[in-house]
């Protein structure tokens, strides 16, 4: 579904370049929940900036069902970027707007007809779980309820990958295990492939199929959750365990 070859992003040029990503190559499979992780600094956002188009890699590629998208013409760019939804960590919401009109705006952007739009932000607020607060401004929102929202919006035009960055960061750890309940449960009702980015051990471990840990740019190991999880002589399979609190 997603794979990425030799994928190199390097910032600056000369003796001032700094190379953030250097040579990644991974593949996340249709309907997986892949995992980065890695400490501050390691390049977490800027790969998700290339799988999202946000950023052209520098070399190397990311190809995503089958089409190079860094080699994608700008125009063809705009509705490549439709099949990818992101979430941030702050939910990052307009705040003269409710939670309605806020996942209604990716959607009032692509000229979507009134009718279709209302449709379409009622089934979303459904899935999300925020019916009572369809009419709820940002302000009246609690963090995870925020998240909610731009999970929803995230979804709006009906991507087929999602894209979370640090999107539980920030909740404390009840709200944290329901908003990845949500995801996994929309990645199963939507068909979707989500790429998954947090530092925090334990939400891999609640969400993930498959991990991969950066630093400095590289990945130092990857593999199925389950796998890393049983292989004692694995550094990030030590750093996944539970631990006693
Ligand atoms: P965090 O966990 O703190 O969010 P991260 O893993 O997401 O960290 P990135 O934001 O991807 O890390 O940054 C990786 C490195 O790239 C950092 O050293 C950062 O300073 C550098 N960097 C990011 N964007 C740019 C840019 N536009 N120009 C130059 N350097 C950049
Ligand atoms: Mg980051």
């Amino acid at each position: 579904m997603i794979s990425l070859n030799e994928l190199t992003k390097t910032y600056g040029r000369g003796a001032d370049s700094v190379t953030v990503l250097d040579r990644l190559n991974f593949e996340v499979g249709a309907g997986e929940i892949f995992a980065v992780t890695g400490p501050s600094g390691a390049g977490k956002s800027t790969l998700a900036q290339c799988i999202n188009l946000l950023e052209r890699p520098t070399s190397g590629s990311v190809v995503v069902n089958g089409e190079d998208l860094s080699s994608l013409p700008e125009k063809r760019l705009r509705a490549a970027r439709r099949r990818i939804g992101t979430v941030f960590q702050s939910a990052s919401l307009l705040s003269r707007r409710t939670a309605s009109e806020n996942i209604a705006l990716p959607l009032e952007y692509l000229g979507v007809t009134p009718g279709e739009i209302r449709a379409r932000v009622g089934e979303l607020i459904d899935r999300v779980g925020l019916g009572p607060k369809a009419h709820s401004y940002p302000f009246q929102l609690s963090g995870g309820q925020a998240q909610r929202v731009g999970i929803a919006r995230a979804l709006a035009l009906r991507p087929a990958i999602l894209l979370a960055d640090e999107a539980t960061s920030g909740l404390d750890p009840d709200t944290t295990s329901s908003v990845v309940e949500l995801l996994k449960q929309l990645r199963t009702d939507l068909d979707l492939t989500v790429v998954f980015i947090t530092h925090e051990m334990d939400t891999v471990r609640q969400i993930a199929d498959s991990v991969a840990r950066l630093e400095r740019g590289r990945i130092v190991e990857t593999g199925a959750l389950v796998d890393l999880l049983t292989d004692h002589g694995s550094p990030l399979g030590r750093a996944l365990q539970p631990r006693l609190r």
